[in-house]
């Protein structure tokens, strides 16, 4: 095999692409993105074909993909023996992910999820840390979490961090990197992206876990090329995310997408806002577990106990389950009646582990649109997902953005 330098990048590539610190202000695809999004997605590809893919230029690929390989994102992936010349448009070139890590932080109400994932969004390491008893202060669990990411990352001394990904639900707001509201954990605007980064020094993008999952899906997972989706997720925290093509809705102040408040007609159950039967409050994995103790099913408050009992046969846990994933069904319903998106994704312990739980909730979606309704494509690591795809959107729709030296 030839060792030339368009056939191997150095073994040190000049100082790798970090992330951009602050949130891009134009967010339409760049050339760059159309690329790298095409290498990952059809990798390994010939420049040949991403420029008839794309529409872009030979030229204009072979450039991108020369900027890339020095930025060590790419790389080629075989060099056929009696390859000359430059650029070589028919040797494809695919990812490099044993170069670059993202690390992903997610906040749930019990627990904090760290990660570290690949350029192509698999987790490589991942790590749970239980809140302490007691209160969950936004600065002690950041900071663990933190410590936790740098644990993961000292031992993948070979893996540069690219940057930081934090997904926690409630009111997030992107753009400033806050979480504005998550009534649940207690916090209220707390400046997620600057505590962490002041803890890990690396770039921190922080975004609502609901909306970091259509990312993922869209980067992904199976809604990759949709030109619409929805996604919901249930877990303590009940809300929803919508993209068209590969726009996720914010709204001002990134507001879009809560939904824990949306009256379920025959809800019984109290909510804290002061009403009975919201949306949050019906379907939220306390609420499941409380339903489990008063039937017997377990003692505890651990959602997977639910999943544990029915799937040991136990009666009351497969009904408490089903049933809600027909409740979810029902909400899947309410959401397509106002957007209509082409693929909706559901994020619901049930319905990831059960497939009557799914059936459920397709009959209550109704037989005509069913088919839509899927799944996370990530089943038990999408929490690691969620946190580490708010950072690996950054990079697929900037991939040059901070790193001049790749210019
Ligand atoms: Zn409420």
């Amino acid at each position: 095999m030839p060792r030339t330098a368009t056939a191997h990048p150095p073994a040190s590539p000049s100082p790798p692409s970090s992330l951009p610190r602050a949130a891009d202000p134009d967010r339409r695809r760049t050339s760059a993105s159309v690329v790298l999004r095409s290498v990952l997605e059809h990798g390994p590809v010939a420049r040949s074909t991403i420029a008839r893919l794309t529409g872009l230029s030979p030229a204009s690929v072979t450039d991108y993909c020369a900027r890339f390989t020095r930025a060590g994102l790419i790389r080629e992936a075989a060099a056929p023996r009696q390859s000359k010349g430059v650029g070589r448009p028919h040797v494809p070139v695919d990812l490099d992910d044993s170069r670059f890590v993202v690390g992903g932080l997610h906040v749930a109400v019990p627990y904090t999820t760290v990660a570290l994932l690949d350029l192509r969004g698999r987790v490589v390491a991942e790590r749970r840390l239980k809140h302490p008893a007691g209160a969950v202060e936004s600065r002690q669990v950041l900071a663990r979490a933190a410590d936790g990411l740098a644990a993961l990352l000292a031992r993948a001394p070979e893996r540069r961090p690219l940057g930081v990904g934090v997904a926690v639900g409630g009111w997030v707001d992107r753009d400033s990197g806050t979480v504005v509201a998550h009534p649940l954990l207690g916090w209220r605007d707390v400046p997620v992206r600057d505590v962490v980064a002041a803890h890990t020094g690396l770039p921190v993008h922080v975004d609502g876990h609901a909306r970091a999952l259509v990312n993922a899906e869209r980067l992904f997972g199976r809604a990759r090329g949709s030109g619409s989706m929805l996604h919901l997720f249930v877990g303590n925290v009940v809300d929803a995310a919508f993209a068209t093509h590969d726009e996720v809705h914010h709204g001002p102040r990134s507001q879009a997408g809560a939904i824990a408040h949306l009256p379920v007609p025959g809800g019984t159950e109290a909510c804290a806002c002061g009403r009975t039967g919201c949306l949050q409050a019906e379907l939220s994995e306390r609420t499941l577990c409380r339903q489990a103790r008063e039937a017997g099913v377990t003692d505890g408050v651990n959602p997977m106990h639910v999943v544990a009992a029915a799937a040991g046969g136990d009666r009351a846990a497969v009904r408490l389950l089903v049933d809600r994933g027909h409740r979810v069904g029902r909400a899947v319903g309410l959401l397509l009646d106002v957007l209509n998106p082409e693929i909706v994704v559901v994020t619901e312990i049930g319905v990831l582990h059960r497939e009557d739980c799914l059936s459920a909730l397709r009959e209550a979606v109704g037989a005509e649109r069913a088919a839509a309704v899927m799944p996370t494509s990530f089943a038990d690591s999408v929490l690691a997902v969620a946190g580490g795809s708010v950072a690996l959107d950054v990079l697929y729709r900037d991939p040059l953005g901070a790193s001049p030296e790749a210019n």
